[in-house]
C-alpha cells in the first residue's frame, strides 16, 4: 500500500485563506500589511525566491516592497537599508534574501534587524526566544513543517523525531519545535555514524541535508511520518528532495512529496509571520 501524501500546496492554499481574511480585517482597520524584501546581486535562484514571494504577498493582500542591491554593495550601506525599514510604519516584516555576498557579514546584518519585524525568525532574539518558548516569530520552514504535521493530525507528543541536517534555518529550529510539542528529538549531521541506525529508529523522520535521494528504504521505519524538506535538482533541472520517494513510499505511513510537501509551507509561514506583525502594532496601538 502507497504512504498517505502529505499536500503542502492544499494545506498551504488553507492557511493562506485565513491568512487572507486577516488582511482584509487588518485593511478594515486601516492597516495594509507591507514586507520588504532586500535583495543584494543577481543570484538567479535567489532572484526566483524572491519573485515567489512577491507574488504570493500580492495575492492575498499584502504590500510588498523590493529593495535591490548591487553585488558590491558596501555591509554599511546595507545595514543603512534596514535601520530605515525599521523605523517605517508602514513595513511590518523585514526579509534580507540569503546567500549574500561574501564580503557581508550575514549575522550582522540579521542583527540589524528589528526583532518586531523579524518575520524571518533569524535573529539572535527570535531565535532565543523560540528556544525558551516565548511568542515570537518562528522560522518559516520549521514552522510549515509544524503546520504540515498539526493539518495531517500527526500526533507528536511521546515520539521519536529524528532531524538529519542540523543548520540554523532548518534543523535546529526543526528539532526545538518539535521538542516543544513533546517529541524525544535526536539531531544528526555529516558526523554521525552509522546514521540508518539511528533514523530507523524515527516515528517522525526529517530530512534537511541539502542531498537528493539520500534517504532511502534502509532509513525509514516501517509506519514512520517521513518529512523530506530538501530541495535540489538532479541533471535533467528536475526538482527533488532529500527522500528517494520511490523507494520510501509504502514503507513510511506518511510521507511529503517534492515539489508540493514542504516547500508551499515556508512561504505560507512568511506570509503568516508578516500578518501577526502587522496585527501585533494594532494592539501595541490600543
Ligand atoms: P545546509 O547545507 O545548511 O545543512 C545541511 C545539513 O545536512 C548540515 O547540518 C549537514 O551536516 C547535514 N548533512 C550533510 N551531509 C550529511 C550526511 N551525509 N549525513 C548526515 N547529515 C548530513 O542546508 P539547509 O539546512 O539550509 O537546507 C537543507 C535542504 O533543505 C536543502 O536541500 C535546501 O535546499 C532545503 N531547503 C528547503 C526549504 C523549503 O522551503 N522547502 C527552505 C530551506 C532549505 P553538518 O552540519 O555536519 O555539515
Amino acid at each position: 500500500m502507497s504512504s498517505a501524501i502529505i499536500n503542502g500546496k492544499e494545506i498551504g492554499q488553507e492557511i493562506r485563506k485565513s491568512i487572507a481574511e486577516r488582511v482584509q480585517l487588518l485593511k478594515e482597520q486601516g492597516v495594509t500589511p507591507g514586507l520588504a524584501v532586500i535583495l543584494v546581486g543577481n543570484n538567479p535562484a535567489s532572484q526566483t525566491y524572491v519573485r515567489n514571494k512577491q507574488k504570493s504577498c500580492e495575492a492575498i493582500g499584502i504590500f510588498s516592497e523590493l529593495i535591490q542591491l548591487p553585488e558590491d554593495v558596501t555591509e554599511e550601506e546595507l545595514l543603512v537599508q534596514i535601520r530605515s525599514l525599521n523605523h517605517r510604519n508602514d513595513i511590518h516584516g523585514i526579509l534580507v534574501q540569503l546567500p549574500l555576498p561574501k564580503h557581508i557579514d550575514e549575522d550582522k546584518v540579521i542583527a540589524t534587524i528589528s526583532p518586531d519585524k523579524d518575520v524571518d525568525g533569524f535573529s539572535p532574539v527570535s531565535v532565543g526566544k523560540m528556544m525558551l518558548g516565548q511568542e515570537t516569530y518562528l522560522p518559516c520552514t520549521p514552522f510549515g513543517v509544524m503546520k504540515l504535521l498539526e493539518y495531517s493530525g500527526i500526533d507528536i507528543a511521546g515520539k521519536h523525531a529524528v532531524v538529519v541536517g542540523r543548520s540554523h534555518i532548518v534543523g535546529k529550529p526543526m528539532g526545538q519545535l518539535l521538542l516543544q510539542k513533546d517529541a524525544t528529538v535526536t539531531y544528526t549531521h555529516s558526523k554521525t555514524p552509522d546514521l540508518p541506525s539511528i533514523t530507523k529508529q524515527a516515528d517522525i523522520l526529517i530530512a534537511a541535508v541539502g542531498r537528493a535521494n539520500f534517504i532511502t528504504k534502509e532509513h525509514v521505519k516501517p509506519g514512520a511520518v517521513v518529512i523530506d524538506v530538501g530541495i535540489n535538482r538532479d541533471d535533467h533541472n528536475k526538482l527533488t528532495g532529500d527522500v528517494d520517494f520511490k523507494a520510501v513510499d509504502g514503507i513510511a505511513s506518511h510521507i511529503t512529496p517534492v515539489p508540493g510537501g514542504v516547500g508551499p509551507m515556508t512561504i505560507t509561514m512568511l506570509l503568516y509571520n508578516t500578518v501577526q506583525s502587522a496585527e501585533n502594532t494594532l494592539v501595541q496601538d490600543k
